[in-house]
């Protein structure tokens, strides 16, 4: 399906990233978190809508929506941590605020670029 993190917490800072749909079969590797990216806009800045995420094990690239796609809850853990530890491209969110604020914030995002109801995610352990 795509390359995404299948685990935020290994315990040493890394988050464990699957290719379930590499070329020969799943494969996974670890990745430092400030290796995952928001898209880049065409006209400079960050784009809050997408994020992209290399596989460390065959370079492949994935590129997943605010929304989560077919993984919402992965996808949207991905995003609130990245929020938390970047702010929001938006500019309306800083960097280091707390999971529910990062919450609110990008469920906002969503219903508007997607539906209300497709964010999913409730709350998160940090
Ligand atoms: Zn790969
Ligand atoms: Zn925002």
């Amino acid at each position: 399906m795509s390359v995404f993190v299948s685990d935020f917490k290994p315990g040493d800072g890394t988050w464990t990233v699957t290719h379930d749909d590499a070329f020969g079969g799943s494969h996974e590797g670890s990745i430092a978190p400030t290796s995952v990216s928001f898209t880049a806009k065409v006209d400079g800045g960050n784009d809050y809508r997408a994020m992209v995420i290399t596989c460390p094990v065959c370079g492949a690239v994935s590129t997943h929506p605010m929304g989560g796609g077919a993984q919402p809850f992965r996808v949207q853990e991905m995003f609130i941590r990245q929020l938390i530890r970047l702010g929001c491209p938006c500019g309306q969110m800083p960097a280091g605020r707390t999971p529910l604020l990062a919450i609110a914030h990008a469920r906002q995002h969503v219903n508007a670029l997607e539906f209300v109801g497709r964010w999913q995610l409730a709350s998160m352990v940090p």
